[in-house]
């Protein structure tokens, strides 16, 4: 029998499913059980030029619409993706194995507020006037025309939203290339997008690994890329987006710090570091995996961290008592237990976890090593996975040189009860997306983005508008238009 998570087609282009099984297959392997739960084919050159044909040929006409009207339909959208929340977030947990007491909150309605938030923005995009005596000059903001989204597997049905909500607010279309890992979520998008009023062609998904990504990316037909992974495929995208000179936004990777200074709240920073360390089992960019105690509150909140960890509920994804899952895929599991045994080799001390999980699926108990020194691999690289790194330190100069000591700079945390110090030790690192006591909030509200490393460009508020459009000033010259001969 087929299961339910097996969607209509592999593709969804110019306004319904399309199929080709000429690409290779991609096995959607469930990673709470190890089980092959739907196949899609990866595009053919033939769907990659349908996709971008139906989205090229879609966006002018969308671009004329009213703000209003665009948005009218992005917010029929998110009202739609809320009232269909449950039958979604079983997806995005089939998809990706995350629990669906995380799926339920954190998924699918941070799709629909981002579709809500640039839906009621849409109409809003105006230009300015720029007086010049009697001459003066007017500025338009203008979509960019065909946009590139490329997504990560953790966070597949927000990401696809994400890009697409900005994208189509300003004006623009989209192709949207999900991992290959979770192919399954972006595809419902573009159903509900169009079921809401969007024309066709407007958000088409087509299927694919990195070679899909690459065609895409390198297509004239493309405007702007944004893609949501890790630095090394950021890197190679950014350079191949540079030599067409088009637009990107980057969303990379991180190894973020979260500072724990002596007076902090320990349960409230042991709470930002338990969100920020073992959510979604640990695989989101903007973890605080570096978390930096102060020595003398180190072992107080080691403790306290070893005994709330116990609180973690390792069992079926689909069971919404369950608050810790596996690993995306065996791939995925293998890269962090060679991590975890690397720490182990460095000599960081153990406190909790450090193995696979006796349980069908790619379980790793949440870990914590501390600890670890500046130089340990555990401490430099991400690991995108349940693994903390504990390190000590002294004084505020100190933890602040070592924060920054990275090639990374997507988040940072501090916690402490001296607010001005707070303020002080976020303005010195060197991050995009920070909190001062709280860890990994991400309101559409809020820009979120990296520095460094991590990436080029803002996804969500208002700066999300100026990286899915561009700017047209307009000088009217009232008198003669005179000239040297
Ligand atoms: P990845 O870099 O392996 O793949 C990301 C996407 O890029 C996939 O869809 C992949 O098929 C595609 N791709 C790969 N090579 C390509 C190429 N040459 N041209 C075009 N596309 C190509 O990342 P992943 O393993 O899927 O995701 C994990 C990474 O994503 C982590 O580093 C994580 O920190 C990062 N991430 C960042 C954010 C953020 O917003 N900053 C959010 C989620 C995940």
């Amino acid at each position: 029998m087929t299961h339910p998570a097996q969607p209509t087609a592999s593709h969804f282009i110019n306004g319904q499913y399309v199929e080709d099984t000429n690409g290779t297959p991609i096995p959607v392997i469930y990673a709470a059980t190890g089980e092959t739960i739907a196949t899609v084919y990866a595009a053919t050159p033939a769907i990659v030029d349908q996709a971008l044909a139906s989205a090229k040929a879609a966006q002018k006409a969308w671009a004329k619409m009213t703000g209003t009207e665009r948005g009218r339909i992005l917010r029929r959208a998110a009202d739609m993706i809320r009232d269909r929340n449950q039958e979604l977030s079983v997806l995005e947990t089939y998809d990706t194995g995350k629990p669906l007491q995380e799926t339920l909150v954190a998924d699918a309605t941070s799709g629909a507020d981002a579709l809500e938030y640039f839906g009621g923005l849409a109409g809003s995009l105006t230009g300015e006037h720029i007086p010049m005596g009697d001459d003066w000059v007017y500025t338009i903001r203008e979509a960019l025309g065909v946009c590139v989204g490329i997504g990560a597997w953790n966070y597949p049905t927000q990401i696809a939203c994400w890009k697409a909500a900005p994208a189509l607010a300003c004006g623009n279309s989209m192709v949207f290339k999900p991992s290959e890992t979770t192919p399954l979520c972006a595809l419902k998008v573009a159903e509900i997008l169009v079921e809401a009023g969007l024309p066709a062609g407007l958000y088409n998904v087509i299927q694919g690994m990195g070679e899909v990504g690459g065609a895409l990316v390198t297509d004239p037909r493309v405007d702007k890329v944004s893609l949501t992974g890790s630095v090394p495929t950021g890197k190679k995208v950014y350079a191949a987006a540079a030599a067409e000179m088009k637009h990107v936004t980057m969303e990379l990777g991180g190894k973020s710090p979260m500072i724990v200074f002596e007076d902090a709240d320990i349960d409230n920073a042991v709470g930002g570091a338990i969100n920020g360390n073992f959510y979604s089992s640990g695989q989101v960019c903007s973890n605080g995996t570096r978390v930096f105690v102060h020595s003398s509150i180190k072992e107080k909140f080691l403790a306290r961290l070893a005994e709330r960890v116990q609180g973690a509920v390792l069992g079926d994804p689909q069971d919404e008592a369950t608050n810790f899952g596996p690993m995306v895929s065996e791939n995925q599991m293998n890269i962090v237990l060679g991590y975890i045994e690397k720490g182990k080799a460095e000599g960081a001390r153990l406190i909790c976890g450090g193995d696979r999980v006796d349980l069908p699926g790619y379980f790793i108990a949440p870990t914590v090593f501390a600890d670890v020194k500046d130089d340990m691999v555990i401490a430099r690289e991400e690991i995108f996975g349940p693994v903390m790194a504990v390190l000590d330190f002294e004084d505020e100069d100190e933890v602040i040189a070592r924060a920054n000591d990275t090639e990374f700079g997507l988040s940072a945390g501090v916690f402490t009860k001296d607010l001005s110090r707070g303020h002080r030790v976020i303005s010195a690192l060197e991050a995009g997306s920070c909190f001062i006591n709280s860890y990994n909030d991400a309101p559409v509200e809020a820009p979120f983005g990296g520095v460094k490393a991590s990436g080029v460009g803002r996804e969500n508020s208002k700066e999300a508008l100026n990286h899915y459009s561009q700017v047209k000033s307009v000088y009217v010259r009232m008198g003669d238009c005179e000239a040297a001969f």
